[in-house]
């Protein structure tokens, strides 16, 4: 059994895919259908005045912005800075800018064995 403290309120609990207790993820769960309600009778709302509205912690609403469960890019107040340049993004974790930087930067770390397949597999020939 994999025992571990829940981060939101201390207790012990048995980890299974989500690293919180079932109380604080029925909580959370709770506070994420309050907050998605609010956003869509107020499209236009920011994350702060969201969070103060709600009273869910704005940290919250930012994860889960970067996690996609709130669709920034149907709300034009909901942004988050990007991880790396801070520019604000709709949600994830990086702007499309660094993903691609960061893209070519980590393909050399990736799976060598795996990836020239797929490759060759996705490659056309265009005629001209
Ligand atoms: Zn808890
Ligand atoms: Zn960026």
């Amino acid at each position: 059994m994999n025992l571990r403290n829940c981060p939101e309120c201390g207790r012990v609990f048995v980890y299974s895919t989500v690293n919180m207790c079932h109380a604080c993820r029925q909580k959370e769960e709770e506070e994420f259908i309050k907050v998605k309600d609010y956003l869509y009778q107020n499209p236009k709302i920011g994350i702060l005045e969201l969070s103060e509205a709600t009273e869910v912690d704005e940290s919250k609403i930012v994860r889960w912005v970067r996690e996609g469960r709130i669709e920034g890019k149907s709300f034009p107040g909901i942004v988050v800075p990007c991880d790396r340049c801070g520019k604000p993004i709709p949600n994830g974790r990086y702007c499309s800018q660094c993903s691609n930087d960061l893209a070519r930067g980590f393909s050399s770390f990736t799976k060598k064995e795996e990836e020239p397949s797929i490759r060759t597999k996705a490659k056309f020939h265009i005629k001209e």
